[in-house]
């Protein structure tokens, strides 16, 4: 890591990210583009481009003439794909993925594995040695770090996750993945981070505002307004509790809460019950009630209904453009995806209700929301993580 950088630096650094930004967004950019989209001065965007160029950040594409543009052929410059990648590690109360991205956030390879039991130091340093053997197998890449992604309590500052479903307290998760790994570690809360994903690259970017919702094993929601993600202080907000009718009981003592009642675990839990399934998991749910068992296809039904008005009330208080839903809960059942929206469309009151999406990262949600919170970290200080090699 470089030391901080003084002023001058901090101008150039800004800079440069604007510059990123723009191509990001826009590009392939010839570099009078560029500087339209970024107010700066053509000499001022050339020597940007030729230091992120350098430092692997940016490359060439081939010269084309532009139409209206007299003299020499155009050479737009794009994002390079093919040198820099980023790491990421989503540590789920089930499953831990980690992965490697592009600076396009696409996956280059992911790995799914059952999180590791035991104490929150040896859990970490095990998954940090899986990346480590899966960094392995990508020698030509230069990974800039890794991003570390998680429910609970995040402290990014000080590198410390709080995760009371994982019995995690004030874990120093960053300074263990840094020591095995080697590389700068930037933490962020897994619903930040997924939210992120989609404002840079997927169905939230470029939009005025956007609410993006999170379930799978929880649940979590996050607004971003201007493509600036609204951050609170201390505590994530929660929609854990949010009564949405029912009667599944929850830790809190009341009955009907969201996460409660659309919780993987707890959707297994209820299926258990009924006596559905042959096959474990939520996929032997899923293909009991595919093959016609009438209490799976119930189960997953109120599941359904369950997200679709949550998505619902929380659209009336937030008002955005666009809701994007993401989580296998979704993803992974598309079929009940009618469930929700009918639920939401009787929930919703305000009109144009047409805006809800479902998030294009699929089941690749956490690995690509994981390797994005380092990649946030990378274009909004591109000087920090890269250094020319
Ligand atoms: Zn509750």
């Amino acid at each position: 890591m470089i030391g901080a950088p003084g002023r001058g630096g901090r101008v150039r650094e800004a800079n440069a990210a604007a510059v990123l930004d723009a191509i990001r967004v826009h590009g392939p950019l010839s570099r009078r583009a560029v500087a339209r989209h970024t107010s700066l001065s053509l000499p001022t965007v050339s020597r940007q481009i030729a230091t992120l160029t350098e430092l692997g950040l940016l490359s060439e594409s081939p010269p084309v003439a532009v139409k209206g543009e007299v003299g020499r052929p155009t050479v737009p410059v794009d994002l390079n794909d093919d040198v820099i990648a980023a790491c990421g590690v989503h540590v789920g109360i089930t499953t831990t993925t980690y992965g490697l991205s592009t600076l396009r956030g696409v996956l280059l390879d992911s790995v799914r594995i059952a999180t590791p039991q035991g104490r929150p130091e040896k859990v970490l340093d095990r998954i940090s040695r899986e990346v480590e053997t899966l960094l392995a197998h990508w020698p030509e890449r230069r990974i800039v770090g890794v991003g570390l992604a998680s429910g609970g309590q995040v402290d990014a500052e000080r590198g410390l996750i709080d995760h009371g479903p994982l019995g995690w307290r004030g874990v120093p998760a960053r300074r263990i993945v840094e020591e095995v790994t080697g590389l700068p570690v930037h933490l962020d809360g897994h619903v930040p981070a997924m939210a992120t994903a989609e404002l840079l690259f997927g169905e939230a970017a470029g939009a005025r505002s956007a609410l993006y919702f999170y379930a799978r094993e929880m649940v979590g929601v996050a607004v971003a307004v201007g493509g600036i993600l609204h951050r609170g202080p201390g505590q994530a907000g929660s929609i854990a509790h949010l009564p949405v009718g029912g009667d599944v009981p929850c830790g809190c003592g009341r009955t009907g809460c969201l996460e409660v009642t659309v919780a993987e675990r707890a959707v297994l839990e209820r299926a258990a019950r009924a006596g559905v399934g042959h096959r474990p998991g939520i996929r032997g749910v899923r293909q009991a009630a595919l093959a016609g068992d009438a209490a799976a296809d119930r189960i997953l039904t109120e599941r359904a209904r369950a997200l679709g008005t949550a998505v619902g009330l929380l659209r009336d208080v937030v008002n955005p453009d666009v809701v994007v839903l993401g989580g296998q809960a979704f993803t992974d059942a598309p079929e009940y995806l009618a469930a929700v929206y009918s639920a939401y469309a009787a929930t919703t009151v305000l009109p144009s209700g047409d805006i809800v999406t479902t998030s294009s990262f699929g089941p690749d949600v956490q690995a690509v929301a994981a390797c994005t919170g380092l990649l946030r970290r990378l274009y909004a200080h591109p000087f920090s993580l890269v250094r020319a090699g």
